[in-house]
């Protein structure tokens, strides 16, 4: 048997925004596409007109550009098998609800939604298919005559599947292997509508799997439901030996691991489950997103990877090339796992200590200026590489370094009861005419100089030091004394112990 491409699809339905799943799902796309050197598509299954939410689109496409998933073909991307926005495939899908009429494996149904809702009040757990179709108003039950008749005057009707019951229908699946379901559980769904001309979801999902080459289909294990239907699509549409592969993949689950994880367990736990902030265009209410909360996307990618899926060691640190090497679908979980946010702050912090100071001082700089820094970016990315380990996000280094910037203006009241002494004002007075004659005022250096002024005097030690530290910093806190001194250089070490001088005395 020859090899099929790898043509793989992310199909978002532009409804909202992309929730963090379905990042996840994408980046399984993208890493299987890249491991296989396939093609990644983005295609937009947009024709449930009902649902369209403006720049929701254009939202899935800044997320996915945001965490550096790329595609090959698709919206915005373009390719040879577009139109990839489903709304501009009308045409395309119409010649096969014909297809499907003609062969007698769809039929027409002018019910009306009342006419439904009556139904569903005489017969309990009411559901369209082979045991009740025949009482309802369509093409299997109405004279031909008739049919044509409705059509011609307009009536509004759908087409819906032809479902034959008692049948096991199974969906090879490269996670959960063989799943098998009866077809009389299966209702007659509709797979287009006469109202809009477009198709429902079931019906343009499987064409355009099958007319864009999809190799594997990878998506949400919400989607395993309707992959019976899809297999019996395919199966009536005569695409049966090019079906796609089938890979449902594990459900995120809430913290606590029971249940899907929903926006509201973000607002509830205080974290975004949306990979940008959106604001949705009816209501003005804004979610937030990771790229807002100071994420970084290599974090969030890591994270996300790992949610449902390890390479079978205890590596949890992997790059995006780590990860397409070693991914493996049959290696996915079957069972959901669990949406450990704290585990995602973990990440963001170890990406943090990995990233160069350099970059790291890059997006510093924004968080310096809110608080009216503007200084020079070598100072900043020395001081990043000296803050960096004690945080999780970039934002969080104003917390820890802010006095390497602004001299302190107030003194930490509970310190300075504490630590501040009557003889402290004249040692660090002395300690000022000590200090202006060391050369160079590095670490070692200052140490040295300070220590044996300590000795030759017999001063305690750690008074000292804790004066000097509320002089410079205001607060019991901060890296080691001496990294402090060389960092702020000699003029700004001997002016803020002068001031404390001046204030505290
Ligand atoms: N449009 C569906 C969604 O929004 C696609 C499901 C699939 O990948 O088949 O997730």
């Amino acid at each position: 048997m020859t090899q099929r491409k790898v043509r793989v699809r992310f199909a978002p339905s532009p409804t909202g925004p992309l929730h963090i799943g379905g990042v996840r799902t994408a980046l399984y796309n993208y890493l299987f596409a890249r491991q296989h050197n396939g093609d990644m598509i983005l295609r937009i299954e947009d024709t449930d007109s009902q649902r369209f939410v403006p720049g929701a689109e254009q939202y899935i496409i800044d997320s996915l550009n945001w965490v550096g998933i790329r595609f090959d073909e698709g919206v915005s991307f373009g390719g040879q098998y577009g139109p990839y926005r489903q709304s501009e495939r009308k045409e395309i899908y119409k010649k096969y609800v014909d297809q499907l009429l003609h062969d007698g494996l769809a039929y027409i149904a002018f019910d009306t939604p009342e006419e439904l809702e009556r139904k569903r009040g005489e017969i309990a757990n009411f559901q369209y298919d082979a045991s009740t179709r025949m009482q309802m108003r369509n093409s299997l039950v109405l004279p031909a005559e008739e049919v044509k008749q409705l059509m011609e005057e307009g009536h509004t009707y759908v087409v819906r599947i032809k479902i034959e019951p008692n049948e096991d229908i199974h969906v090879e699946d490269l996670i959960r292997g063989d799943v098998v379901i009866n077809s009389s559980v299966l209702d007659d769904k509709v797979l287009y509508k006469s109202a809009d001309g477009l198709p429902t979801y079931h019906l343009a999902n499987i064409v355009d799997d099958h007319l864009m080459e999809v190799s594997h289909v990878i998506r949400g294990e919400e989607w395993l439901p309707s992959a019976p239907l899809h297999v019996l699509l395919y199966r009536y549409l005569g695409w049966a030996d090019t079906m796609p592969q089938f890979a449902h993949l594990p459900l995120l689950l809430k913290p606590e691991g029971n249940g899907k994880l929903s926006k509201r367990d973000g607002d509830r736990l205080g974290f975004p489950v949306f990979p940008l902030e959106w604001q949705d265009p009816k209501s003005g209410d804004i979610s937030s997103g990771y790229r807002e909360s100071g994420y970084l996307p290599e974090a969030v990618v890591n994270f996300l990877a790992l949610l449902g899926w390890n390479p079978r060691n205890d590596q949890e640190i992997l790059s995006l090339e780590e990860m397409i090497r070693s991914f493996d679908l049959s290696h996915c979980s079957k069972s959901g796992a669990k949406f450990d946010y704290e585990k995602g702050k973990w990440f963001n912090h170890q990406y943090i200590q990995l990233k160069d100071n350099q970059a790291l001082a890059e997006l510093f700089v924004p968080v310096l200026k809110k608080h009216g820094v503007e200084t020079g970016l070598s100072y900043v990315e020395k001081i990043v590489g000296l803050m960096k380990e004690r945080v999780n996000f970039v934002e969080e280094l104003w917390d820890q370094s802010s006095f390497f910037f602004v001299a302190p203006n107030r003194y930490d009241e509970k310190t300075v009861k504490k630590r501040w002494k009557p003889e402290s004002a004249s040692q660090l007075a002395e300690l000022i005419e000590v200090l202006s004659g060391c050369e160079p005022f590095d670490v070692e250096q200052t140490e040295e100089t300070m220590k044996s002024w300590i000795e030759s005097k017999g001063y305690h030690l750690g008074n000292i030091m804790n004066a000097v530290r509320l002089a410079l910093v205001g607060a019991p806190k901060g890296p080691h004394i001496f990294t402090i001194t060389e960092a702020l250089g000699k003029q700004e070490t001997i002016s803020r112990l002068r001031k404390a001088i001046d204030l505290l005395q």
